[in-house]
């Protein structure tokens, strides 16, 4: 049989709205993670992993019917091979709760988590809003009080800090949504008012009037932000013990000096939330302004057949966290190689990666250039890579056991030889230095 050619395939691309993380910009991301694990360690929150794809009832149940999210941002899908169906995961809170129920997690006492997850919402792709993207998730799991509550906006804080960030980069804005019983009694409220002016109310408005009016509150139609704002506030409908969890809230927060405003409107786009609830902004990313959101979601644990667990936890956007700090001109140091080895001669290349391997073993990171080319092309490559120095593994330098040593950001210092026998005592003395 005639061969036939070999037909040319059209090149694949990713999914709308799913970003890939390359190289220079993937270190940018790994500084962030190595602040976030640093924040998790110094305030004693452990690391928790859970599936990216769960049971789709998890979703409804834990999030709400009549939230964005389950209305129409989920991945849903079946499994081709049982007929389940399956959901990935558009958020981290209601897979890590179905863990701690499923494990009894909470057995020997509460429980203080984190988590780096990627999630995915069916949204319109715009600068700030993927249809993957990244969050830091931190939950506290069997604490009650208001304390807790604090902790974790101190966390955020302390986390922004960090990173570089001021209080006019970003605002916190902390609000109360009360018990349930509360909660319906401004229902009725809302419900009222809004029916008064039914005539300004858009498509999802109406939709959402009888069953879940506070949602919105949440609305970001601007043509309906004044009917909004005038309508009844949850937070006038509060008892004695709503008011003083959020005065002990707030008392903390004073005493360590957070600025803060409280915004009655806030209402978190989740049906799981009570009491506390927060939101860090900025104004520097447009309409994606929010990078954190958080609260107190004490009915979750039931909701999802598990026992009566107070809660409270937060999830930061990590892309929109990153675009903050490049709109802020916040400096991310580069990571660069301390050594890049030239091997201009293919016979020093045995004894240069042997040498290369007592660098690395003692803790130096060495680049090796790989695939021949001139001296000129690899110190090009050296100069490129940011490496402080290079190793010139020359075959008359090998031969006399000695290696050339040339300082790359120091244009002024003169090339020496170090011996070969030497550079693990050069390397402890790179790692002094
Ligand atoms: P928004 O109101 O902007 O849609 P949200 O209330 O849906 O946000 P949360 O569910 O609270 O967001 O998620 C926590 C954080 O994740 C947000 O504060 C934001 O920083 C980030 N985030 C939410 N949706 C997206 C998205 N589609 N793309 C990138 N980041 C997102
Ligand atoms: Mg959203």
């Amino acid at each position: 049989m005639a061969e036939q050619p070999a037909k040319k395939l059209e090149p694949l691309h990713a999914v709308k709205g799913m970003n890939d993380i390359l190289p220079p910009d993937s270190a940018r991301w790994e500084w962030f993670e190595a602040k976030v694990r640093a924040l998790m360690a110094r305030y004693g929150y452990a690391n928790v992993r859970t599936p990216i794809v769960e049971p789709t009832p998890l979703f409804v149940r834990g999030l709400g019917e009549v939230t964005d999210i389950v209305e129409k941002e989920m991945y849903s899908f079946e499994d081709a091979m049982n007929g389940d169906r399956l959901t990935l995961r558009p958020e981290a809170t209601a897979g890590i709760v179905r863990a701690m129920i499923e494990h009894n997690a909470l057995y020997n006492g509460p429980l203080r988590l984190w988590s780096n997850v990627s999630v995915f919402r069916h949204e319109r792709p715009q600068k700030g809003r993927s249809r993957q993207f990244h969050q830091i998730d931190v939950e506290a799991l069997g604490f009650a009080g208001p304390d807790v509550d604090a902790e974790q906006i101190l966390m955020c804080r302390a986390l922004l800090r960090d990173l570089g960030l001021t209080d006019s980069d970003v605002r916190l804005e902390l609000n109360s949504l009360g018990q349930p019983a509360e909660r319906m009694a401004h229902r009725a409220a809302l419900i009222a008012y809004f029916e008064a002016h039914a005539d300004r109310l858009d498509e999802d408005a109406r939709r959402r009037l009888h069953s879940n009016p506070l949602r919105i509150l949440d609305t970001k139609n601007p043509s309906m932000q004044t009917l909004v704002e005038a309508a009844p506030k949850l937070i006038d409908f509060l008892g004695a013990a709503s008011l003083a969890h959020l005065q002990a809230v707030r008392d903390i927060l004073d005493a360590a000096g957070v600025v803060y405003r409280i915004n009655p409107r806030l209402v978190r786009g989740l049906d799981y939330y009570n009491l506390t609830v927060f939101e860090w902004i900025t104004e520097r990313l447009g309409s994606q302004g929010t990078v954190c959101g958080g609260g107190r979601y004490d009915g979750l644990f039931e909701q999802l057949g598990g026992k009566p667990t107070p809660a409270v936890g937060w999830g930061m956007g990590v892309e929109r966290m990153l675009l903050l700090l490049d709109a802020v001109g916040v400096a991310i140091p580069v990571t660069a190689p301390d050594v890049y080895a030239i091997v201009p001669a293919a016979g020093s290349l045995t004894v240069a990666m042997a040498y290369c391997e007592v660098l690395r073993g003692a803790g130096v990171s060495v680049l090796m250039h790989a695939g021949g080319h001139s001296m000129k092309a690899q110190f090009k490559r050296a100069d490129a890579s940011g490496a402080r120095f290079a190793l010139v593994f020359g075959p008359d330098e090998v031969a006399r056991g000695e290696v050339a040593l040339k300082a790359l950001r120091d244009p002024a210092a003169p090339q020496r030889t170090l011996p070969l026998a030497g550079v693990a005592e050069w390397a402890a003395s790179l790692r002094t230095a």
